[in-house]
C-alpha cells in the first residue's frame, strides 16, 4: 500500500489553502463540507472566494504565502497552479509536521484527495495513488450508478435504532437481524423514500426476533417478498433497484414472460422456481400466492418477478392482497411496461402532440363480455394498446371497425418487443389480420392502434431512403 486511507475529522479545525484560483475553490467547497474553518492566503482571489469571505464563510489573508501561515493548523492544501510555490508551502508544512496536498503534484503531498461517492455518514474513497485519476473516477462512477440513492438515509435510519436492537437482542443475534434489515424489506422501503412504512416493519421484525429468540427457535425471522417488474425483456431495462434486490432474494418465482437473460443478473445460488401460466403448466393464481406465502413462511427472501410492470395486467394487485393478509412484509419494484418498451424499441412516440392526446392500455384478452367501451377506444388522436391480443385479433379488428374505428386506421404489431427475436408488422385495421397471420405472429406481442405507427414507418423510410442514397 502507497498510502494509509482515513478520514480526517476537520469540524473546526484550521485548515490553510494557499491559492486563490479555480482550483483553490474546488478544494474550498470540499473542505466546507466537512464543518473546518478555512483560511485562504492569496494575493488574489476569484469572486467566488470573495463572497464566502464576505459571508464569513472562510478567512481571506491578501498577501503572497509566507511560512508562518501554515503554524497551528491541522492540513495544508497548495492550490496555487504555481509549481515553486507549492514546492515551498509543501516544505514549511512538512517542516511542521503538518499533512499537506499540492494539488496535482504527488511527490510534494503527504496525502492525497481520492475520488469520493457520498452517501453521507457512508463515504467512500477512491485513489489510484495518483497514477490515474481517471480511472479513479471511472470506478467511482461504476458505484454510484450501482449504490442506492438513499443508501445514507438508510444508514441514519440504523443508526437511530441502534439503542433499541442492543436492548432488545444478543449480541449473537445482533448482527443477522442488521444484515436482514440492511438486505430486505426495510431496507429496500428506505431506498424507496417511505420511511414510515419501513419503520412499521421495522418494529415488527425485532418484535418477531425478540420473540422467537427467547422461544430459542431458530429464530430466522420474518420472511418477506419483493414484487419485482422484469421489464420487457432486455436486461439492460431492469431498474436499478430490481437489481439489487434479485441479488438478495433466496428464492426467485418467475413469469413465463421473463427471459434467461434477466434471470441471470440474480444471485447465483438463488432458488428459481418456475411458475409460468401456460398450456400444460396449470400453475393457477391461487397456487403462486400459496407458494409466495410458502417460502416466506420458511423465513425466506422472495422475489417475486414478473414480465413488465407487476401492476400491468399482472395479478400484482392480487399479491399484495394475500401478502398483505398474511402479515409478510413486501415491497413493489415498477418495471417498464410491454407497451412502453415496445414503443422506444419501435420509434412509435405513444402520444404526440398533433397525432395522440392521450394512450390507453387496453387487455385483449376478455372480449366476451361488453366491459370495454369500443366506441371510445374507436375514436382518432388516441393511441390504444392492446395487451394479450393476437390471440384476438380479427375479433378486436372487428369491434375496433364496428365501433366506427376507419379501415385504413395504421396499426402496427410488435412481437418479442426488445428482445433479439423482434420483430414489427405494419399495416392498417383492413390489412394486419392477414399480414400477422401470414408472419406466424405469436405471444408474447402488442397490438398498438393509432396515426402514431404511421409516423414510424414514416421515419424507417427516411432512414432506409437515406441509406440507398448513401
Ligand atoms: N405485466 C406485463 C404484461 C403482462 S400481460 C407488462 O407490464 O408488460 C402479457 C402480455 O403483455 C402479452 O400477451 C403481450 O401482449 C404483452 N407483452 C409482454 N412482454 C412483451 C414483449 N416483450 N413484447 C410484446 N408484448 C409483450
Amino acid at each position: 500500500m502507497d498510502y494509509l486511507p482515513v478520514f480526517l475529522q476537520l469540524r473546526d479545525r484550521p485548515v490553510l489553502v494557499v491559492g486563490g484560483g479555480r482550483v483553490a475553490v474546488r478544494k474550498v467547497e470540499l473542505l466546507r463540507r466537512t464543518g473546518a474553518k478555512i483560511t485562504v492566503v492569496a494575493p488574489e482571489i476569484v469572486d467566488e472566494l470573495r463572497k464566502l469571505a464576505f459571508e464569513g464563510e472562510l478567512r481571506y489573508i491578501d498577501t503572497v504565502f509566507a511560512p508562518e501561515h501554515v503554524t497551528g493548523t491541522a492540513a495544508v492544501v497548495a492550490a496555487t497552479g504555481v509549481p515553486d510555490v507549492n514546492a515551498a508551502v509543501s516544505a514549511a508544512a512538512r517542516e511542521q509536521n503538518i499533512p499537506v496536498n499540492a494539488v496535482d503534484d504527488p511527490t510534494a503531498s503527504t496525502f492525497i484527495f481520492p475520488a469520493i461517492v457520498d452517501r453521507s455518514p457512508i463515504l467512500i474513497a477512491i485513489s489510484s495513488g495518483g497514477q490515474a485519476p481517471v480511472l479513479a473516477r471511472r470506478v467511482r462512477e461504476q458505484m454510484e450508478a450501482f449504490l442506492p440513492a438513499r443508501l445514507g438515509a438508510l444508514a441514519r435510519f440504523m443508526g437511530e435504532r441502534r439503542k433499541a436492537v442492543k436492548r432488545a437482542l444478543r449480541t449473537a443475534a445482533r448482527r443477522s437481524f442488521w444484515e436482514r434489515i440492511v438486505g430486505g424489506v426495510v431496507g429496500a422501503r428506505v431506498f424507496a423514500g417511505d420511511e414510515a412504512t419501513a419503520g412499521k416493519d421495522f418494529e415488527r421484525e425485532l418484535r418477531t426476533t425478540h420473540l422467537t429468540r427467547s422461544a430459542g427457535t431458530g429464530g430466522l425471522g420474518l420472511g418477506e417478498c419483493y414484487l419485482i417488474g422484469a421489464g420487457p425483456g432486455d436486461p439492460d431495462l431492469l431498474t436499478l433497484r430490481a437489481l439489487q434486490l434479485l441479488q438478495q432474494a433466496d428464492v426467485i418465482l418467475y413469469d413465463r414472460l421473463v427471459p434467461t437473460a434477466v434471470l441471470e443478473r440474480a444471485r447465483r445460488d438463488a432458488e428459481r422456481v418456475f411458475v409460468g401460466k401456460q398450456p400444460g403448466n396449470h400453475t393457477t393464481q391461487e397456487r403462486i400466492n400459496e407458494l409466495l406465502v410458502h417460502y416466506a413462511r420458511l423465513g425466506l427472501r422472495v422475489a417475486r418477478l414478473k414480465g413488465g410492470d407487476p401492476f400491468i395486467f399482472g395479478r400484482g394487485g392480487e399479491e399484495i392482497e394475500v401478502l398483505a393478509a398474511q402479515g409478510i412484509p413486501y415491497i413493489v419494484v415498477p418495471g417498464i411496461t410491454a407497451a412502453l418498451g415496445a414503443a422506444a424499441a419501435t420509434n412509435i412516440p405513444l402520444t404526440h402532440r398533433k397525432l395522440a392526446q392521450s394512450v390507453t392500455f387496453v387487455t385483449g384478452h376478455v372480449l366476451d363480455d361488453e366491459s370495454l367501451d369500443w366506441k371510445a377506444l374507436a375514436r382518432g388522436r388516441q393511441t390504444v394498446v392492446f395487451y394479450m391480443g393476437v390471440g384476438h385479433l380479427p375479433q378486436i379488428v372487428f369491434r375496433l371497425q364496428a365501433a366506427g374505428a376507419p379501415v385504413d386506421q395504421p396499426v402496427a404489431v410488435v412481437e418479442r418487443a426488445t428482445l433479439p427475436e423482434q420483430r414489427t408488422l405494419r399495416g392498417t385495421l383492413g390489412t394486419i389480420v392477414d399480414t400477422v397471420q401470414a408472419a406466424n405472429v405469436a405471444p408474447p406481442a402488442l397490438l398498438i392502434v393509432g396515426e402514431v405507427t404511421a409516423l414510424a414507418a414514416a421515419d424507417a423510410l427516411m432512414v432506409s431512403e437515406l441509406g440507398a442514397l448513401v
